[in-house]
């Protein structure tokens, strides 16, 4: 029996790849401990199992942003710590709580909420307390410490809530060295030592995203939250990471038609791509609504048949033109939007380049209609 045919469009996941950066990086940051950060469905790499080989391959723990994220990682029945740090008092505390999921607090009022949960639910809930130290996002501003870690003491002597860790975001981690990392830190060692003298005693402290987990080691501090890095695309703006990161998700499609136009036709809306000769044009069955960003209109390229072939006209909700040449490869045919670059193909970091924007926006906005793949 033949195997049957790949669905037409695929975002290809390698979870070996994933394992392979989650060892390599749990290795380069011991002893700190190592949060995989699966949100956004794994920065659309699917969800339970980039998570699942996460902690396969030695994640202690997992993050994620939302409540929702964190149920449905529960519902696959995944039973590892899970820390959620976006959430709000009007969402299920309570059942957050009796899921045992493990909350970023960044206000008293959301302390006194959790705690409530938990002792609805008779649970006691691990908090990580979230401090602005320079990002000025989320968490509570130095006015705010005092206030947060007095009420942070008086509802864990109650038994409502644990304060298992002490937690911040840098804004510049991308750029090593820079002072305002250095500050942040600085800003983190003061809540620290303020914690200490209120009665708190957290397991772990944690700053580093994946950027400081790879290039700043005074960051990582007792635990690094990785996003970006597991899914093997390195965040260090031009700078090379130090470890070998492989990138995870390929994207690809079968053309659904290869055509022949006659010299000076328009390709795509507005005819912004008009052929100076007769030319064969591959038809790729993605577009913007799967996340082909519309700046890569007349500005990208897309392996067809082991070669590079410019996208040409406007980038469509669900389709592409790309130009094949004179010399068309047979149908039907392949097409690697991005890969690892192996093969050649452009890389998540080179359509972002194009593009004006980052790997981590190419590969989140996948959209849902395109099947994930894992091998
Ligand atoms: N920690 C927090 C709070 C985040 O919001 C994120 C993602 O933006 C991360 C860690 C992981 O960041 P990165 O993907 O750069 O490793």
């Amino acid at each position: 029996m033949s195997a049957p045919a790949p669905p037409l469009t695929r975002a290809v996941v390698d979870l070996g790849a994933i394992a392979a950066n989650v060892r390599v990086l749990k290795r380069h940051v011991h002893p700190a401990r190592l949060m995989a950060v699966v949100k956004a469905d794994a920065y659309g790499h699917g969800l339970v199992p980039v998570a699942r080989a996460a902690l396969d391959a030695g994640a202690d723990q997992l993050g994620a942003a939302t409540l929702p994220e964190g149920f449905a990682l529960r519902a696959a029945g995944i039973t590892a710590p899970i820390m959620v740090w976006l959430t709000s008092p009007t969402e299920d505390y309570a059942r957050a709580a009796s899921e045992g999921l493990e909350l970023g607090v960044h206000t008293v009022d959301q302390l006194a909420a959790t705690a409530a949960a938990a002792r609805a639910a008779g649970r006691t809930v691990p908090v990580h307390l979230k401090i602005e130290t320079g990002m000025w996002r989320g968490g509570a501003t130095r006015e705010q410490w005092p206030a947060m870690m007095t009420a942070a003491h008086a509802e864990e002597q109650t038994g409502a809530i644990w304060v298992r860790g002490i937690y911040t975001h840098l804004a510049r981690a991308d750029e090593p060295g820079h002072s305002a990392t250095v500050a942040q830190l600085r800003e983190l060692k003061a809540v620290r030592e303020l914690a200490a003298r209120s009665g708190l005693r957290p397991e772990v402290v944690h700053a580093a995203n994946s950027a400081a987990a790879l290039a700043t080691p005074e960051a990582r501090l007792d635990m690094v939250r990785a996003g970006i890095a597991i899914y093997g695309l390195n965040p260090l703006l031009g700078i090379d990471p130090a470890v070998a990161l492989r990138p995870a998700m390929t994207l690809e499609a079968t053309l659904t038609s290869i055509k022949t136009a006659p010299a000076s036709a328009g390709v795509s809306y507005g005819h912004t791509h008009v052929l100076k000769r007769r030319t064969h044009l591959g038809i790729v069955p993605l577009g913007y609504a799967d996340g082909v960003p519309r700046a890569a209109s007349n500005n990208g390229e897309v392996l067809v048949a082991g070669r590079r072939r410019p996208i040409v006209g406007r980038v469509c909700m669900d389709q592409v033109v790309v130009d094949l040449g004179q010399d068309p490869p047979e149908a039907p045919c392949g097409a690697v939007l991005f890969g690892s670059g192996s093969h050649g193909e452009p890389t998540a970091g080179e359509w972002a380049e194009r593009t004006g924007t980052i790997h981590y926006e190419i590969v989140s906005r996948i959209g849902s209609r395109v099947p994930r793949v894992y091998r």
